[in-house]
C-alpha cells in the first residue's frame, strides 16, 4: 500500500503536537541528538518492548532477561575492540566549520552548507562517550592518561597487563557509556551459567540504553546520540549456529509482520563479506523503506565465538563450557539480533501515518467545511499507545460514561476519556494518536444499555452492549 503523504517533517510535528516526543532540554536550546519521550511516546515504546520480548520467548526456550550497567570499564571496551575501532571518518569544512561524516559525502563536491570546497583531512572519530569513575579529573596531578591500546599485544599472544584489568587503567578510572547493549551480556556469561545452571543453547535478552557520540545525528529518532536497543545474544554450539541464525531470521520476520508493519517495505539484506565485521560469519540487515531510502532497522549477526574469546583473553578468566557428549571444553558461538527501539518506533510511525480526505458532516466541524483531511495513525491495536477512548455525547452524560471508562481502566487498559468539543473533533484527536476504538454514550444508552463503537481505520460505527466492551477491546487487540 503506497503512502506518499508521509514525510519526516510531518512525523516530527505530530510527535511534538500530540505529546509523543520532545527535543531534550528544549528550553535551553535543545541537546542535539537527544530526545525525551512523553506520555504517548513512552506507552508506545512500552508496547514495542512487550511485543519484542514475547517474540523472542516464542522463538526458543531458555531465554534469560538482563539489564546490564550503562557504564563499563576501559578494559571491557578494549577487549570488545571498541576503543580501537568504534569510529567513523570525520571531515570538517575549513570555511564554515561544518562537520560531516566523510563516508556520507562526496569530497570532490562543495560543502552543502557554504558551497566552498576546502576540506580538512579525514580523521577517525571514536563514537564512545568517555568518562571517569570517582573524584579524579584530568587536572589532578595523579591523573595518567589511558595507556595505549593493548589489543595488539593480546592478539600476538601476549598477556593483558593485570593493572589494566578491572575498573580502569592506572590511577584514573576511565569508563565508557556503553555504545551497544551486547558487551555486558558477554562479560556476565559465566555468571549466567553458574547462577541459572542454563545449558547451551540459551539466550540473554536485554532492552536498554546505548550511547554513541554520532558525528551527525539526523532524521529525528533515526540517528541519535542516546538510544535504546533490544538485543538477544543466543549462545549455541558451532554445529547449530547457522541453522539457529536462520531460525532467528524467520522469527524476526514474523515479529515485524505481527506488529503490523507493511512487509512490502521490509527487506532482509545479507551483508557482503567486505561489509561484515572481520569476526562475523553471517550478517543480515533488516531494512525498511523510509521516504529517504531503504535503511537498517535491525542487524542479525552470527559472530562466531569472537566476543567470549576476547573477554577471556583480556580478563584472564575462563569462559569456556564443558560438553557432556564430547567430554571437551569449548567456547560457545553467538547469534545476535539487535534492533533500535527508537528507530523501530520511528519506523512504525512512518508506516502508520495516513492522511485521508473525508467528506465531513457540517454539524461536526461547522458550516462551510465539507472536506477535511483526517490524519490517522494506523498502528496495530496492540502497539497503539491508547487502546480505546470513551466519550459522552454531551457533558450531561459524563457521569455514566466516566464510570464505564474507570471500570475498563481498572482492568489495566490504557484508555482515554474526553468530554470536550464535538464528537467529530474528539474522533480526530484519537485518530491522530492511533487509538483503534472510540466508544460514545448517547441518550439512547440510558435505555438500551448500549454504546456506539467507531473503528479508527474504517470509521464504521456499530452499536454494542455496554457489557461486552471489554471483550470487544480484547478481540481488537489480538486481531491478526
Ligand atoms: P548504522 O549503520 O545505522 O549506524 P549500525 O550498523 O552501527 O547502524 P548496530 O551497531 O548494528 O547499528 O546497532 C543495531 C541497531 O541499533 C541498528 O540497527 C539501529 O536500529 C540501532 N541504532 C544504532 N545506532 C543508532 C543511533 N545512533 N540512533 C538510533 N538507533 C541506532
Amino acid at each position: 500500500m503506497e503512502n506518499p503523504t508521509v514525510t519526516l517533517d510531518k512525523i516530527v510535528a505530530l510527535c511534538k503536537r500530540k505529546g509523543f516526543i520532545y527535543q531534550s532540554a528544549s528550553i535551553y536550546g535543545g541537546l542535539n541528538g537527544v530526545y525525551d519521550f512523553a506520555h504517548l511516546g513512552t506507552l508506545l515504546k512500552k508496547n514495542i518492548r512487550a511485543e519484542w520480548l514475547k517474540s523472542i520467548n516464542a522463538t526458543f526456550d531458555d531465554i534469560l532477561e538482563f539489564e546490564g550497567g550503562l557504564l563499563g570499564p576501559h578494559a571491557e571496551w578494549e577487549a570488545s575492540g571498541h576503543v580501537e575501532n568504534f569510529s567513523d571518518p570525520m571531515v570538517d569544512c575549513l570555511n564554515c566549520k561544518h562537520r560531516f561524516r566523510a563516508d556520507e559525502i562526496d569530497l570532490s563536491k562543495p560543502c552543502a552548507n557554504c558551497g566552498q570546497t576546502k576540506w580538512t583531512d579525514i580523521r577517525q572519530f571514536n563514537l564512545m562517550f568517555k568518562t571517569q569513575i570517582g573524584a579524579i579529573s584530568n587536572d589532578d596531578p595523579g591523573f595518567q592518561p589511558s595507556l595505549t591500546a593493548m589489543a595488539d599485544t593480546v592478539a600476538q599472544g601476549g598477556v593483558y597487563p593485570e593493572k589494566n584489568r578491572g575498573a580502569g587503567h592506572g590511577k584514573a578510572n576511565i569508563a565508557y557509556l556503553r555504545p551497544e547493549t551486547a558487551q555486558p551480556i558477554f562479560v556476565n556469561f559465566k555468571n549466567f551459567i553458574s547462577t541459572y545452571r542454563v545449558k547451551i543453547p540459551f539466550g540473554v535478552a536485554q532492552m536498554g540504553k546505548s550511547f554513541r557520540n554520532e558525528i551527525t545525528p539526523k532524521q529525528f529518532l533515526f540517528r541519535t546520540r542516546e538510544f535504546e536497543q533490544m538485543e538477544i545474544e543466543w549462545f549455541c554450539k558451532e554445529e547449530t549456529a547457522l541453522k539457529d541464525f536462520d531460525t532467528w531470521c524467520e522469527s524476526r520476520k514474523k515479529f515485524y509482520s505481527n506488529i503490523g508493519l507493511n512487509m512490502q517495505k521490509i527487506r532482509f539484506r545479507e551483508q557482503t563479506p567486505d561489509e561484515r565485521a572481520h569476526y562475523s560469519i553471517r550478517c543480515t540487515d533488516v531494512e525498511y523503506e523510509f521516504p529517504f531510502g531503504f535503511k537498517e532497522i535491525e542487524g542479525i549477526a552470527y559472530r562466531g565465538n569472537y566476543d567470549l574469546t576476547q573477554h577471556s583473553k583480556f580478563s584472564g578468566k575462563d569462559l569456556t563450557v564443558f560438553d557432556e557428549e564430547t567430554r571437551k571444553t569449548y567456547t560457545p558461538h553467538v547469534v545476535e539480533c539487535s534492533v533500535g527501539t527508537d528507530r523501530l518506533l520511528l519506523t512504525l510511525l512512518f508506516d502508520a501515518y495516513h492522511e485521508d480526505i473525508q467528506a465531513v458532516p457540517a454539524e461536526a466541524f461547522g458550516e462551510g467545511r465539507e472536506q477535511e483531511t483526517r490524519i490517522v495513525l494506523k498502528l496495530h491495536p496492540k502497539i497503539a499507545p491508547i487502546k480505546a477512548a470513551f466519550f459522552p455525547l454531551v457533558k450531561k452524560l459524563s457521569v455514566p460514561m466516566l464510570a464505564i471508562y474507570k471500570n475498563i481502566k481498572k482492568l489495566g487498559y490504557e484508555v482515554d476519556f474526553d468530554e470536550s468539543a464535538s464528537i467529530g473533533k474528539r474522533y480526530r484527536r484519537q485518530d491522530e494518536i492511533g487509538t483503534p476504538l472510540c466508544f460514545t454514550y448517547d441518550f439512547d444508552s440510558e435505555n438500551d444499555n448500549c454504546v456506539t463503537v467507531r473503528d479508527r481505520d474504517t470509521t464504521i460505527q456499530q452499536r454494542i452492549s455496554i457489557d461486552i466492551i471489554e471483550d470487544y477491546i480484547k478481540k481488537t487487540l489480538t486481531k491478526g
